[in-house]
């Protein structure tokens, strides 16, 4: 008999039967309250029956079209229908599987388009786990250790995560084009810079919401050098933050998004747009994949486009998202473990620091573990593992964010009492 890998984690004890809405079921028919979503990604709640329905449907018509191959409805559907969504200009879109997939085509992309080598991205990002995503991948060493050597050309900033710093946010995104500035002038020449990737919220680094001003400060350097700006909206896009796109927050407008997550509520499903312009300059036939654009996918993912729109869901996750960050905050003036509670529409971290404010993993996690035990699902991200993210379906109601908040308040005070 052979068993899962020992080399995966997993978060919770949970063993899941079944998933409806914002709940997970185990096998003793217990009821537990998902915070985590699939980690951001069953966005419409698990097994929303629109979605069921489209995918049930597709299934039995057409599984696999191989879109090297053949041209199928629902891949041309979902290329045109994003559209609708997209950044203006943003007029060409290409899918791949998981995240790092399409961190992996942004990165071609934008090496053949440019013909430069080099990629800026910033401290605590997240961009996935094949070799190159992973080289420009720097929340945590866990991502890299044992795994050299990764790709060269990688470069990395400071990201402006003010609370770290212990600075306000003007002094830490100063801080920040100041030290971009300087990488350009020390190790990578905007004339060999290929692209700056960037997360309008960084996510596995900690949940620290990116602000305007110092992406505006990226927009105008990459236009001063013909660098492209390259949003990795994995996490944040397709509402999670409260707007269909996180960049939307900070009106900046990127040469590149790339999305994945919730997408296509559950299935693997990932793209990269761009301009037409942009993306007749990478080699034709140098991307592609078996399972790229798999059809049942692309349904499931157009299904997913008429939920949150009928929903009212980007909304919704405005509305819950502050909710959610404001409850977490009250709770967090009871117990000085909490250093920080930060977030953007509903993405929203508690960092847990000891009393002389040095990360805190041990509380963080017993916290995480006591929400668990008390039916609520959360997970944890940050280089130290020291904060506890929230990250819920974005169908979730005002009672359920309520009650999430409740149980939470309960863990953190069982954990530091
Ligand atoms: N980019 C970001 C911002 C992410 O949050 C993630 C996943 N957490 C990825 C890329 C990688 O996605 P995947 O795990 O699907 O490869």
């Amino acid at each position: 008999m052979s068993q899962l890998s020992p080399l995966l984690k997993q978060a919770t004890p949970v063993e899941v039967d079944y998933g409806e809405g914002v709940y997970l079921y185990d096998h003793s028919g217990r009821r537990h309250l998902d915070f985590t979503a699939g980690i951001g990604v069953t966005s419409t709640g698990h097994c929303h029956p629109k979605v069921v329905a489209a995918a049930q449907e597709q299934v039995g018509k057409l599984i696999h079209g191989q879109y090297t191959t053949v041209m199928h409805d629902p891949l041309r559907s979902l290329a045109e229908r994003l559209g609708d969504v997209l950044p203006p200009g943003l007029d060409s879109v290409f899918f791949a599987n998981s995240g790092s997939e399409a961190v992996e085509a942004a990165l071609r992309l934008a090496r053949q388009a440019t013909g430069r080598p080099n990629i800026i991205v910033f401290q605590g990002g997240f961009h996935g786990r094949t070799v190159g995503a992973a080289s420009l991948t720097t929340s945590g060493t866990r991502f890299r250790a044992g795994y050299a050597p990764l790709m060269d050309g990688g470069h990395v900033a400071p990201f402006p995560f003010a609370y770290r710093y212990g600075w306000d946010e003007a002094t830490a995104t100063r801080f920040a084009l100041q030290e971009l500035d300087y990488l350009f002038a020390t190790m990578s020449p905007g004339e060999e810079t290929a692209a700056i990737f960037v997360e309008p919220v960084l996510g596995e680094g900690g949940y620290v919401p990116a602000n305007r001003e110092f992406l505006a400060g990226l927009r105008e350097r990459a236009d001063k050098h013909g660098i492209l700006l390259v949003a990795d909206e994995v996490q944040t896009g397709f509402g999670r933050t409260g707007k269909f796109w996180g960049m939307e927050h900070f009106d900046v407008q990127p040469d590149v998004v790339i999305t994945a997550k919730g997408l296509a509520s559950g299935f693997p499903l990932s793209g990269i747009a761009a301009s037409t312009e942009l993306m007749s300059k990478a080699w034709p036939g140098s991307q592609g994949g078996t399972y790229g654009g798999n059809a049942v996918a692309c349904a499931a993912a157009l299904a997913t486009l008429d939920v949150i729109q009928e929903e009212g869901l980007v909304n919704n996750a405005a509305t819950q998202g502050a909710r959610l960050l404001e409850g977490s905050r009250q709770i967090a003036e009871k117990f000085p473990q909490i250093g920080d509670v930060r977030g953007l529409g509903l993405m929203v971290g508690s960092e847990f620091v000891t009393a002389d404010g040095r990360a805190d993993p041990d509380t963080a996690k017993a916290a995480q573990q006591a929400a668990a035990e008390r039916g609520l699902l959360l997970l944890m991200c940050g280089a130290w593992m020291n904060t506890v993210r929230m990250i819920p379906a974005l169908v979730v109601s005002g009672a359920q964010v309520d009650d999430a908040l409740g149980i939470w308040s309960e863990s953190v005070a069982a954990v530091t009492g």
